[in-house]
């Protein structure tokens, strides 16, 4: 999406070369225009596979999550965890942070997935897979299908696009980062 790379170029920050800073329009100040497009690029992709609901994971995925209004369906936040809930009515799984280091419990309460759920994941970066495979486990542990993924910001050079793909998920990256350096921020070439 042109539109995307223009704004990271303009507004984002690789601080070394794994980690881009987009606190601007995304991950802390958001930009309400970009993110409706964005969610229209992503409902207008995934628009024929039967979706019935939207999942993102909080807390920077919620803004495009919600704006795939097209689709006209539930929209879904699953929650990070500090620990354990020790009860019958949520999915949990551990998750390794990207950007901390640390691990949070990804949390799905089963009130809101049903076996029969064609599910979208949605999410701001992917980076090694973690978070988008944690939440592909919540929804197979439900017995519920992944339909798609929808990424704003993939760093292709780094393992989580190659996890999803040998699985045979349909993965939707709106911008593909090849390489980050200090100060310098590359876009995979598009076919
Ligand atoms: P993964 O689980 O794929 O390793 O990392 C994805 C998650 O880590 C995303 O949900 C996002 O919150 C965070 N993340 C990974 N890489 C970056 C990055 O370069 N910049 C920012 N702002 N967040 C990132």
């Amino acid at each position: 999406m042109k539109e995307l790379q223009e704004k990271i170029l303009k507004e984002g920050t690789a601080l070394n070369e794994t980690v881009l800073k987009v606190d601007g329009f995304l991950n802390h100040q958001v930009d309400p225009l970009l993110m409706q497009k964005i969610g229209e690029e992503f409902a207008n992709y995934f628009e024929d596979r039967g979706i019935t609901k939207v999942f993102t994971i909080e807390s920077s995925g919620i803004a495009p999550a919600v704006m795939a209004i097209k689709l006209d369906v539930p929209m879904v936040i699953l929650k990070k965890q500090q620990s354990k809930i020790l009860n019958g009515e949520v999915y949990q799984t551990k998750v390794t942070s990207f950007t901390k280091g640390t691990s949070y419990e990804l949390t799905l309460s089963k009130k809101y997935i049903d076996k029969d759920d064609k599910i979208l994941l949605i999410d701001d970066f992917l980076a090694n897979g973690e978070a988008a495979q944690g939440g592909i486990r919540l929804i197979e542990e439900a017995g519920a299908t992944v339909s798609g993924i929808g990424i704003v910001i993939e760093k292709s050079f780094q393992p989580g696009r190659k996890k999803l793909d040998d699985r045979g998920f349909d993965v939707y990256s709106l911008a593909r980062i090849s390489r980050l350096a200090e100060g310098v921020i590359e876009f995979v070439e598009e076919a």
